[in-house]
């Protein structure tokens, strides 16, 4: 008996595993492997995934049938399957979760519950809720209770059964299109009839020289300049057939660009450059770190390697980690390689993502750029996996499955012999120790790509001193703003960070410190002055803004701290006539915003760019000469072990942005923490200076990369049950782990109230633990099925945040 083995799509503990399944007498001659199928399970029907063929002997037991394939071809190849299986042990998840994560969105199932009638039930019933049919689909919203009365009674006699049937969502767009439905008499004939219109005779002759192809109506009318109606009529009497044809969705055809060739590189890029091409060529399963100052030209490195991968007959992946942020990078890539590149990115459709996913699938790409999800895409035959900007933290995923790009990109290079390049200028700790080690092979360009470009002159202003002198509510030094002035006048362009990481503009009573807090989450609620109301950043409660403190009464509450709009206005009644775009979560809302934004200050339109952490990445606009950080603070104190490196990131990305292009830039960086070596070797931009520093303190303090770490959380709606939840987990955990395992915790995570959750973890620090992996799955599966319903569990492998 031949059977295959199916995922269902059912994430417990019990269904994460194959069930065996009988294939029918119809499917025998069909490679089910890989496919999605429908299966019956318990009582219902379930959408599955085939993982396995195989023969069975076993004729003890009635084995159940699968029911029918639900595509014409496999959705996962033999790389997807051995990766789920990999990778959903890898981050403690189940097993279809990760196939769903795999797969675009398109691929999950929609279950349509229905009613069927099985045996004699009253007329009436018949008529008012069947319809007249044998079968409905069925929405309980739509009938009335008296009505969901009889049909439960009905269903406990066993008169009818609840069904349910698994759609295929988004088969594709399709589009109506008419084609030639005349032979050359019959167009002859109808050109000779009197009564013939203007615009039919232009129809008639259009239609004698295109025999073939298909078009749409607004196309039609277009290119012979006729009405619709002329070509719906021709439609009626059967002039043209209709037909329909399925529309491919493609995102980068949108894009439009001349195509550009390659520059010559210069020494540092060629020194790069050779390196990973041998490995290429080679086949080498090797990974590079390639550490680059900003603005030393990664970019035309990463499409002159791109160009010798598909050269040799291989495929390429370019991750990046946002790609709105990065609408310069796409471009690039599109204008070197035109039609073989797909772009995949969380802001496609469905529909998009589906089309770009199946061209991929279907071998007719060569080259793929996108974010975090793209490093799943199927291509085959890889030769170079591109991660650029590698620290960014967003190649993590927060939610279930808690995957890093990077680990699945070092995955798969290795099952296809392939080799990896992570670029960025200042990489991750991890990343950097590695290369240390001799594991990643490190390569640096230290130098500007473009001549005569220097890194920009840095310089820290004491924002203490300035808060002495001046009126204490001052975001801008005399300083930094005399150069803003300064530039304006030159018709030169400032770009202005605001550090928002963490807590922002907050309302204070001056009177009695009393601070407006969101009743869900605890935190300070953030002032909004578009609304006039404070809002939680978190969870969206919002409210007026008081006039009066709740609890002294008096009229004395005012704001705190800074946000984008504040700093707006004053920017604008501090220097007359100044063109400001605020680039922020607000102002970016609206699709396509942000490139409008982006575009116009790039066409010169603006002198200043403001904004949060967006202004600091990928961003290269020749014109801007100085870059200001209005509070490099905010987030040095956070709580986690990171801030000193995310600061440091933050600040030297940004400083980057200033004086690409030959002009000479400038940096200023306001702080309330002149002294801190984050901030102090991020104005030198001194990445290796500051790799030592931190990892003597990481050494120190038993931190990544010195050990591994894995948060384990609990969470839930009442405080004392989750808090003895967690306290259960660690006597759970604590006496199966090594000896040498360090365990941190319980403790309140350091937002502990969220959208009405209380949030607890416990973190394990560890070298070498043969134990883990096996403890931290039977604490998912033995104890987590222990827990009550809504209390949740989760494991994050290497935690990129700890907030
Ligand atoms: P990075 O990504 O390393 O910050 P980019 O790739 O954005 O740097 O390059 C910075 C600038 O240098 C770009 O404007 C790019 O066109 C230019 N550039 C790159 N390579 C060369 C080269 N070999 N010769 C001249 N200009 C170059
Ligand atoms: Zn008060
Ligand atoms: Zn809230």
């Amino acid at each position: 008996m031949r059977t295959a083995s199916v995922i269902v799509d059912l994430p417990t503990r019990q269904t994460n595993q194959p069930f065996t399944y009988l294939i029918p007498d119809d499917l025998l001659d069909f490679n089910l492997l890989g496919h999605r199928v429908r299966v019956p399970f318990g009582k219902r029907n379930l959408m599955g995934y085939v993982v396995a063929v195989g023969q069975s002997e076993r004729s003890d037991f009635q084995l159940k049938k699968i029911e029918s394939i639900i595509d014409e071809k496999p959705v996962l190849n033999s790389e997807m399957l051995k990766l789920s299986e990999w990778l959903s042990n890898y981050v403690f998840s189940y097993r279809v979760q990760v196939i769903q994560t795999i797969l675009p969105n398109a691929f999950k199932p929609k279950y349509l519950k229905g009613l069927k009638i099985v045996d004699q039930v009253p007329e009436k019933i018949k008529e008012n809720i069947f319809l007249n049919n044998q079968e409905i689909e069925f929405l309980p919203k739509n009938y009335t209770s008296e009505q969901i009365k009889v049909i439960n009674s009905l269903i406990r006699q066993g008169k009818i059964v609840q069904t349910t049937t698994i759609q295929k969502k988004n088969k594709g767009k399709k589009v109506k299109v008419l084609s030639n439905n005349l032979n050359d008499n019959d167009i002859a004939t109808n050109l000779n009839k009197k009564s013939l219109s203007d615009s039919q005779k232009k129809l008639l002759i259009f239609l004698s020289g295109h025999r073939d192809g298909f078009f749409q109506v607004k196309e039609l009318a277009e290119i012979l300049d006729i009405s619709k109606s002329t070509i719906l009529t021709a439609e009626k009497k059967s002039w043209l057939k209709k037909s329909e044809v399925r529309m491919t969705r493609n995102p980068v055809k949108k894009i439009a660009v001349t195509k550009t060739n390659a520059v010559e590189l210069n020494s540092d890029q060629k020194k790069v450059f050779n390196s990973v091409e041998s490995a290429i060529t080679k086949n080498e399963n090797k990974t590079f770190l390639l550490e680059g100052i900003t603005g030393s030209g990664k970019t035309e490195v990463y499409l002159q390697l791109i160009e010798k991968t598909i050269a040799q007959g291989k495929t390429a992946l370019l991750l990046v980690p946002e790609i709105a942020l990065t609408p310069q990078m796409i471009r690039l890539v599109k204008s070197r390689f035109l039609d073989s590149v797909a772009l995949l990115h969380s802001g496609l459709s469905d529909g998009e993502r589906l089309d770009q996913w199946e061209e991929i699938r279907d071998g007719k790409i060569k080259i793929v750029i996108g974010t975090r999800s793209a490093v799943f895409s199927p291509l085959t035959n890889i030769g170079l996996i591109i991660m650029d900007e590698e620290h960014e933290t967003n190649y993590k995923q927060e939610d279930n499955p808690r995957y890093h790009a990077r680990d699945i990109a070092l995955w798969r290079a290795k099952y296809h012999q392939a080799v990896t390049l992570l670029g960025s200028a200042t990489p991750s700790l991890e990343s950097r120790a590695r290369a240390q080690k001799g594991i990643f092979k490190l390569l640096t360009m230290n130098h500007r790509a473009v001549s005569g470009a220097k890194l920009p002159d840095v310089s820290i202003v004491d924002m203490r001193e300035v808060w002495q002198k001046e009126h204490a509510d001052n975001d801008f030094s005399p300083t930094l703003l005399k150069k803003i002035e300064e530039r304006k006048e030159n018709h030169e362009q400032t770009i202005l960070l605001l550090n928002r990481r963490g807590f922002s503009s907050f309302v204070m009573c001056r009177n009695c410190g009393y601070v407006p807090r969101c009743p869900n989450c605890n935190l300070s609620l953030t002032l909004h002055m578009g609304s006039h109301s404070l809002k939680c950043h978190y969870c969206g409660y919002e409210e007026a803004i008081p006039k009066k403190c709740p609890v002294c009464g008096s009229p004395q509450i005012r704001y705190v701290g800074t946000g984008t709009e504040k700093i707006e206005t004053k920017l604008n009644s501090l220097v007359n006539g100044i063109r400001v775009a605020r680039l922020d979560q607000d102002t970016t809302k609206r699709k396509g915003s942000l490139e409008k934004i982006l575009r116009d200050f790039g066409k010169g339109n603006y002198d200043v760019l403001l904004g949060t952490q967006m202004v600091a990445k990928g961003l290269d606009f020749p014109d801007v000469t100085l870059v200001g950080v209005i509070n490099a603070d905010i987030g040095l104190n956070l709580p986690d072990f990171r801030s000193g490196e995310k600061t440091f990131q933050l600040l030297t990305q940004v400083a980057g942005r200033s004086g690409r292009a030959g002009k000479t830039g400038e940096v200023i960086i306001q702080t309330f923490n002149p002294d801190n070596y984050a901030i102090k070797l991020a104005a030198d931009q001194n990445y290796e200076g500051f790799y030592k520093t931190e990892m003597s303190i990481r050494h120190i303090a038993d931190y990544s990369p010195y050990y591994y770490t894995i948060q384990v959380g609990i969470d839930g709606p009442d405080q004392f049950p989750a808090s003895r939840a967690i306290d259960e987990v660690a006597e759970f955990i604590k006496p199966k782990l090594a000896k040498e395992t360090i365990v941190l915790g319980p403790t309140p995570k350091a937002i502990a109230k969220l959208r009405n959750r209380y949030y607890f973890q416990i973190i394990l620090k560890y070298k070498k633990d043969p134990n883990i992996e096996s403890t931290l799955s039977e604490l998912q599966t033995v104890f987590g099925e222990k827990l009550p319903k809504d209390i949740y569990l989760s494991i994050d492998r290497d935690p990129v945040s700890f907030i």
